[in-house]
């Protein structure tokens, strides 16, 4: 039986997925009095130190996804690869937010591609998918150089490969197992910029300021926020996002990439139906948090202020920072913390990897040079 909107505080709230994005969001819900419940098959998960039921179940277990839809009244995700089945199944019981297919269009690139070009009306890099041999001796010469994806289950950079002609990308697409992909054409890229968007359930939606990305070996390094574009292009960036999620009829939190061209014309990337990692700094640095409005968005709550109230720099902390060539070693934390405007999170990781997402620093400042030059110290403190 679904519940009558807004659901108050004392309800209770589940979560597909224990990761760090979960995490977050439960410390957000118990700030406001909600209670969470997570599904995620993995042991100890970080969402589930901070919440207050761990459901250790696969994703597509029905005892586990029918025991977290009798425990809550709405049930949101936090990675965009959750089974559509998974989410189907829960919305026969319970409130599900984002749409299970708004998720789907997300979980395929050519079908994201797709979307966000011709139903939401936004521009896309030229593209055609890639399937079979006879998909590639069609492609355009104008599409090279380019770069072939994976269509499904690609993040970080990963299932990805550079092609510079028709003769590389047969020895790329046979790279990837033959398995479907999509090809773009490479384009100059000025910057790369993100724009977290919420829509609630009347249909309200609101766009927390752009962020400005830059990543390192295919995964986020720093944020920026605001980014350092022109209002024009910021507004631009906003108003696409919107777009998006009003022809997606969403309800919750998504993300658009953006890559912003030297003409300084906008063409969105991909998009993740959850908060994001460029999100972070929100908690930080504006009036309200992107967690916080996934929580509002599923709740059938209004929409919270997304003004920033500081200029922010957010620092992704990546495994490789807890060794010192082959050796453990233990950050200088207190180094770090005597930096004024310094804000750390930690994922409550059980082991730090090479390349694994432990945590991140969010630096603010009154200036946003001041916030750099603050984040500047962090780096050369842990790296
Ligand atoms: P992922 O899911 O791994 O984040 P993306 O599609 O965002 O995949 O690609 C990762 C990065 O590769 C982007 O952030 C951008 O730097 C670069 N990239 C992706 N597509 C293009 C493109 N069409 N032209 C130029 N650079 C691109
Ligand atoms: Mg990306």
């Amino acid at each position: 039986m679904q519940k009558k909107f807004p659901l108050n505080p004392g309800e209770a709230l589940g979560m597909m997925g224990g990761g760090q994005l979960g995490r977050m969001f439960a410390i957000e819900a118990a700030y406001m009095g909600y209670h969470v419940t997570v599904l995620e098959p993995g042991e100890l998960p970080p969402a589930a130190e901070v919440s207050l039921h761990h459901i250790a179940r696969p994703y597509l277990s029905e005892e586990g996804l029918d025991a977290l839809a009798a425990d809550t009244a709405a049930v949101s995700t936090e990675f965009e690869n959750v089974p559509a089945q998974a989410l189907d199944r829960l919305a026969q019981n319970v409130f599900v937010a984002p749409p299970g297919s708004a998720v789907a269009v997300a979980q395929d690139r050519n079908s994201e591609k797709h979307f966000i070009e011709s139903v939401a009306h936004v521009p896309v890099a030229p593209h055609c998918r890639i399937s079979a041999q006879s998909d590639i001796e069609a492609v355009e010469d104008s599409l090279f150089p380019a770069i072939l994806k994976t269509a499904r289950l690609g993040y970080d950079g990963k299932g990805q490969v550079l092609v510079d002609s028709r003769q590389d990308l047969t020895r790329a697409f046979e790279s990837l197992h033959k398995v479907g992909c999509i090809l773009e054409k490479r384009l100059k890229l000025f910057k790369e910029v993100s724009v977290i968007v919420a829509r609630s359930v009347n249909g309200q939606t609101a766009t927390f300021p752009v962020c400005e990305n830059k990543h390192r070996n295919g995964i986020l390094a720093v944020t920026v926020m605001p980014a350092r574009v022109s209002e024009a292009i910021s507004m631009q960036a906003r108003r696409y996002a919107t777009q998006i999620v009003d022809a997606l009829h969403y309800v919750g939190v998504l993300c658009v990439e953006f890559f912003v061209l030297e003409d300084g014309s906008l063409v969105a990337n991909e998009m993740a139906p959850r908060p994001h990692n460029s999100g972070h700094a929100t908690i930080d640095a504006c009036w309200s948090n992107q967690f916080e409005q996934q929580l509002r968005c599923m709740t059938g709550q209004p929409l919270a202020d997304t003004t920033q109230h500081s200029p922010a720099v957010m620092l992704n902390l990546l495994g490789d920072i807890w060794f010192d060539g082959d050796k453990p070693k233990q950050p200088q934390w207190s180094a770090v913390l005597a930096i004024p405007g310094v804000k750390l999170h930690l994922y409550g990781k059980a082991q730090a990897r090479h390349a694994r997402k432990m945590g991140h620093v969010t630096c603010l400042g009154h200036t946003i040079e001041e916030a750099l030059d603050r984040a500047k110290k962090v780096a050369k403190i842990l790296n």
